[in-house]
């Protein structure tokens, strides 16, 4: 007999203070395995019931998540240290609840007509099944959005889902589940459990379809342990995504964008813009009005719901990215402002960090940075830009300015990643309907986004019928007529 211990619980850190003033229980294989029996054994319920039903559960749970709001906003306040992002991550949640209910009953493949096939004799029929049991694993920066983001559709779909969360932010799980308790036929089939990397290796082998959302190193974890079970993937990897701002921009208006597009979130969001590509002939423009908008944004420090960008919401990302800066520094790059990150109240904070004469061979243009740090390059030609702008293996977003929106889209058509924002940055956190892959390390699988985050829930099966004679093993002998 096997005896597995209970793990022992996590200390989890606050990011404003440095203080451990939480704790996980993370769960473990025989916890997962009996959750997943009991969710298994109720997801036919949840299947049946059909879409308009569980659409209506997905309202309630909307509903649900707004009366907790306040207790969901302090403990997504206390994971991640800032307040104005936690409420929009509360409504962008509530948001996707209802976005999903309205358009799953028609996205749901309808029932399926007996058909003649191609195959003389045949009939076909079919029908589409969610996979019963669905596990999403996701990371630290918008803790609550991207618990929900794959298991919204999928439970729109009709499969049952259990969530995994970062350990580095799990403080919303207690008020999540507190609202999902309030709508049982949902509480049936979606459980959301406290655990780190352990957990989520263990939950991966125990799913039909596994959702990650992280950095490449896990991901590539998660698709070798994924593979070893057969178990179909979704990854969301990390992204180094670029802003290229053509000749005949407005150089102010680009540098607006790349300030917003580059530190929302502290820089702390896969769809960051982590290089500003920009024509040679707006660089002085440019970094002038850069400069000047990063020295006005304000630390978040003190009052929380006061000030411009919050802390590092895990420690070690702080540590990370100075050493890129630094190594940036050694080998000839120039800090135009920011550049250090401050250790105030046990948090560590960065302030917008403009560089200029990075080259290729530094890690903060061939790494993700994840911070609020914007390395400056300028270009002569077009296709210059377009080389740097592809340069190393990510592929998750970009971002073209130009003249009009017209020479950016032409010049977009260049850029190879899953999606371009054009005139704009960052659109992909706003615009919920646009269908895209990550290119190159970025991730695998269908598009989370469109019609297809719910589609790559459902799996089909054919019904093929018989309708004439069905054939003798003769006919596959070698004294068989040809043609059959
Ligand atoms: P991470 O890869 O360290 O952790 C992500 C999740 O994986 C956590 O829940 C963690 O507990 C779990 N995990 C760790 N080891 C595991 C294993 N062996 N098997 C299964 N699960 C495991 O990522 P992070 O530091 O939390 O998040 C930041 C990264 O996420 C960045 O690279 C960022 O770009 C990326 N990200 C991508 C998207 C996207 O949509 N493409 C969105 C947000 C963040």
């Amino acid at each position: 007999m096997t005896v597995t211990m209970p793990r022992p619980a996590l200390s989890v850190r606050n990011p404003r203070t440095g203080l451990l003033d939480a704790q996980i229980l993370p769960a473990d294989a025989a916890t997962i395995d009996a959750l997943s029996s009991q969710l298994r054994a109720a997801q036919p319920d949840w299947e049946a019931i059909g879409p308009q039903a569980r659409d209506e559960c997905m309202r309630a749970l909307a509903d649900a998540i707004e009366r907790n709001e306040a207790a969901l906003l302090a403990a997504l306040a206390a994971d991640t240290g800032r307040l104005a992002l936690s409420r929009m991550e509360i409504g962008a949640v509530c948001g996707m609840l209802r976005r999903w209910a309205d358009i799953a009953p028609q996205l749901m493949p309808a029932g399926e007509a007996r058909r003649a096939s191609a195959s003389p004799g045949v009939e076909l029929a079919g029908r589409s099944l969610p996979y019963p049991l669905v596990g999403a694993i996701s990371p630290w920066n918008f803790p609550l959005l991207l618990a929900m983001i794959d298991a919204v559709p999928a439970l729109a779909a009709g499969c049952a889902v259990i969530v995994k969360p970062s350990e580095v932010t799990p403080r919303f799980i207690a008020p999540l589940r507190d609202a999902i308790r309030q709508v049982p036929a949902i509480e049936a089939v979606c459980a959301v459990i406290e655990g780190d990397g352990a957990t989520g290796a263990a939950l991966v082998g125990a799913v039909d379809y596994l959702c990650f959302t992280g950095s490449v190193a896990t991901g590539r974890k998660v698709a070798e342990t994924a593979a070893r079970s057969l178990v179909p993937v979704s990854l969301e990897l990390g992204g180094k995504d670029p802003l290229v701002v053509l000749a005949g921009s407005d150089p102010r208006t680009a540098a607006r964008i790349a300030l917003r597009a580059s530190c929302a979130n502290a820089g702390q969001a896969c769809q960051s813009i982590e290089h500003v590509i920009v024509h040679r002939s707006l660089e002085a423009d440019f970094l002038d009005a850069l400069v000047r908008g990063a020295e006005e944004v304000t630390l978040n420090v003190g009052d929380i719901a006061d000030g411009t960008i919050g802390p590092f919401i895990h420690a070690p990302q702080a540590g990370i990215v100075q050493a890129q800066i630094d190594q940036a520094v050694a080998a000839g790059a120039s800090v135009l402002c920011g550049g250090t990150v401050e250790m105030i109240g046990g948090g560590h904070w960065l302030r917008p960090t403009v560089l200029t004469g990075c080259t290729r061979d530094m890690a903060i243009l061939r790494e993700e940075t994840f911070g609020p740090v914007m390395p400056v390059t300028p270009f002569d030609s077009e296709d210059e830009a377009a080389a740097l702008a592809n340069a190393g293996d990510f592929g998750l977003s970009a971002a073209v300015i130009g003249r009009d929106a017209d020479s950016a889209l032409r010049f977009a058509r260049r850029i190879e990643a899953g999606a371009v924002s054009i005139m704009d940055a960052g659109l992909t956190t706003s615009v919920w309907d646009a269908e895209k892959s990550a290119f190159g390390i970025s991730g695998i699988g269908p598009s989370r986004m469109g019609p297809g985050g719910l589609l790559r829930f459902l799996r089909r099966q054919a019904f093929i019928i018989q309708t004439g004679t069905p054939q003798p093993l003769a006919a596959y002998g070698e004294n068989a007529p040809p043609g059959g």
